[in-house]
């Protein structure tokens, strides 16, 4: 049989779970109710048989109507109404609770894969934190006054690095800061962030100081409101359209992983998927050397993942 480009990369990404051996020919179909037929390979090595885990292994429902719920929820449609969607057009239906374990699941998957691609952007990137309100699991623990610590690449607008905290002290704004500088290496001079006392160290800490030039390695850039030296528009125009999409969530509830992964998957909403109005464009295709192809990008971002 002739593999067109395409199946041939997929089988290329296919190696024995048990000996990693890439020699191994097609088995059995295995016949599944939502899923079709998955393809069963068997190992010439160890004669081990195994399908290919393509993100959606053991799961019950289709890859296209889990994403489909993963695409209307960030863009903007509460998990109730998702719920009262599906109910209409799929036979077997899910519960609201069902459709937030797989926005928590899958926005977990994408960025354990996306936290690690390098960004080519420009030379300023934009700190900032904006204050969430989550109800604890039991109601007599009340609310927690939570954080998400975010930055933004001012010529790509991508959001290099972002994470929902319970608080925002050195300690939070350090794990942000370290993962922009991984990220951007050799690309930014300057980091810019409000009056907030806390970033001067953290800034200079993680970045160093260079004794060849007798200065730091980045120039920080604070800026004041109060003393009417603006605001820092590009991060304050990321911090706009997420509060309106994320005005559905109606706040968090329940632990705080569950909170860290959804913003996580609006970072990769925000980065991947939305079509961004100032650039026209989605920030990823300027920022980094991902290309996607499928028109369904939760789907094949879950893919890349899985390799
Ligand atoms: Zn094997």
């Amino acid at each position: 049989m002739k593999l067109n480009n395409k199946q041939e990369n997929e089988v290329n990404k296919i190696c024995c779970p048990k000996c990693k051996s890439k020699s191994f020919i097609k088995w059995t179909k295995r016949k599944t109710e939502n899923r079709g037929l998955i393809q069963r390979y068997k190992c010439k090595e160890c004669n081990k048989t195994f399908t290919h885990d393509d993100g959606f292994f053991r799961m019950r429902n289709h890859p296209n109507k889990i994403t489909l719920c993963l695409d209307l929820f960030y863009r903007g449609v509460s998990t109730r109404k998702v719920q009262e969607h599906l109910q209409a057009f799929y036979p077997h239906n899910s519960s609201n609770k069902t459709i937030y374990k797989w926005v928590v699941k899958y926005s977990e998957m994408i960025g354990e894969f996306t936290d690690k691609i390098k960004v080519s952007g420009g030379s300023e990137v934009q700190l900032d934190e904006m204050e969430y309100h989550r109800r604890e699991e039991h109601k007599k623990q009340g609310v927690s006054k939570d954080w998400f610590i975010d930055s933004i690449d001012v010529k790509t607008r991508y959001m290099v690095s972002s994470k929902y905290f319970k608080s925002r002290g050195q300690d939070e704004l350090k794990e942000v800061m370290a993962k922009v500088k991984y990220k951007t290496e050799g690309y930014i001079t300057t980091i810019t962030t409000d009056g907030y006392t806390a970033y001067g160290k953290v800034i200079k800490q993680t970045w160093g100081y260079n004794n060849k030039i007798g200065k730091y390695n980045i120039s920080h850039n604070k800026k004041i409101a109060s003393k009417g030296e603006g605001f820092n528009i590009y991060v304050e125009r990321m911090h706009n359209s997420i509060r309106e999409r994320t005005v559905t969530f109606r706040g968090f509830h329940g632990r705080i992983e569950s909170a860290q992964a959804i913003m996580k998957g609006y970072e990769i909403f925000y980065n991947f998927i939305r079509k961004h109005q100032a650039i026209n464009c989605c920030p990823y295709e300027l920022a980094t050397d991902i290309k996607l192809e499928n028109p369904n990008k939760w789907l094949e971002l879950i893919g890349m993942s899985k390799n």
